[in-house]
């Protein structure tokens, strides 16, 4: 009797704990002057250094030691931004979707469980038009999933991909990238929600596209004002932040045009760290939002800290 009774007390104590393995939801918020940002997670990838370009296998080694990357690929996230002005919900960038078979995207779920409904974003303002960026944009059935929204793209993107001569032109297996893009702009244009723009336009107030041309032909960041506060959200300007904060001359092999990608990285880059931006990029670690210091021949990156929300009521 004695001795059961002291099992009992030592599994009270050293008693088993099942492992939970769920995660906190994938949405991240915070105030950039009187508007709301969510950063919403999509999806987690990795980057294998075959993907850098304009760099040594010695030097990529050297960067991804020093960032403590002990694996064989870098990880990274995919991440997509809801901007709450108080009137309108703008979304930016749709993550991969789960149209197009193996993709698995968690970008539907992360808005419900940050609080809103997809039917209740007004706009969705595209970086560019590859896959891990507008495959949200269509469910399983190749419907909208964002039935009231209307989607914005820069007219140099729209006119590169919608064209039929590009499509003809390029290696079969890239052709169904085209005809992605084709489907998802065909299911908005159906219902007039699809529109293009030229850069420096302000969509909606204090909220301007620019462009930053490289990655693709009319590759878009978004800078979005309020107060006395900014956000760049700057796309695919960055895949790889071990790599290409410490050298921006780096680039990737998904680069339309690398050299003008390098030098739109390296400029905008100036111009965020100069004047003080915050900054989200769609493959920064979730929730990709922080800001960066000009040191030596680069960037440093300066993550946002997990807090509570500041709304000044
Ligand atoms: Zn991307």
């Amino acid at each position: 009797m004695m001795s059961l009774c002291l099992f009992s007390m030592v599994s009270m104590v050293w008693g088993s704990s099942p492992i939970k393995g769920n995660q906190a939801p994938g949405f991240f918020r915070l105030m950039v002057g009187e508007v709301e940002v969510t950063a919403l997670l999509d999806g987690s990838i990795s980057f294998e250094p075959a993907i850098l370009r304009n760099t040594t296998p010695l030097l990529i080694k050297m960067l991804w030691d020093r960032a403590g990357i002990l694996s064989a690929e870098a990880p990274a996230s995919v991440n997509a931004f809801l901007i709450n002005t108080g009137k309108k919900l703008i979304l930016i960038d749709t993550g991969n979707g789960n149209g197009s078979g193996s993709e698995s995207s968690s970008l539907l779920e992360n808005l419900r469980e940050s609080g809103y409904q997809a039917a209740e974003i007004d706009a969705v303002l595209l970086t560019h038009a590859h896959g891990d960026h507008i495959g949200g944009l269509l469910n399983r059935n190749g419907e909208r999933s964002f039935p009231n929204a209307v989607v914005f793209l820069s007219r140099a993107e729209n006119d590169f991909w919608l064209s039929a001569e590009n499509a003809a032109k390029v290696r079969p297996e890239k052709r169904k990238s085209f005809a992605r893009v084709r489907a998802i702009a065909a299911a908005y244009q159906k219902f007039d929600a699809w529109k293009t723009f030229e850069p420096g336009t302000e969509l909606f107030p204090d909220l301007k596209a620019e462009a930053a041309y490289g990655h693709t032909i009319g590759h878009t960041v978004y800078l979005l004002s309020s107060g006395r506060q900014e956000i760049m959200f700057v796309g695919d300007c960055i895949h790889n932040a071990a790599a290409q904060f410490p050298r921006p001359s780096i680039g990737v092999r998904f680069d339309v045009d690398i050299t003008r990608a390098i030098e739109t990285r390296i400029a905008l880059f100036a111009r965020i760290a100069r004047e003080h931006l915050l900054m989200a990029g769609a493959h920064l670690a979730f929730p990709g939002i922080g800001r960066i210091r000009a040191e030596g021949r680069g960037f440093v990156w300066l993550p946002v800290t997990f807090g509570p929300v500041k709304t000044g009521k």
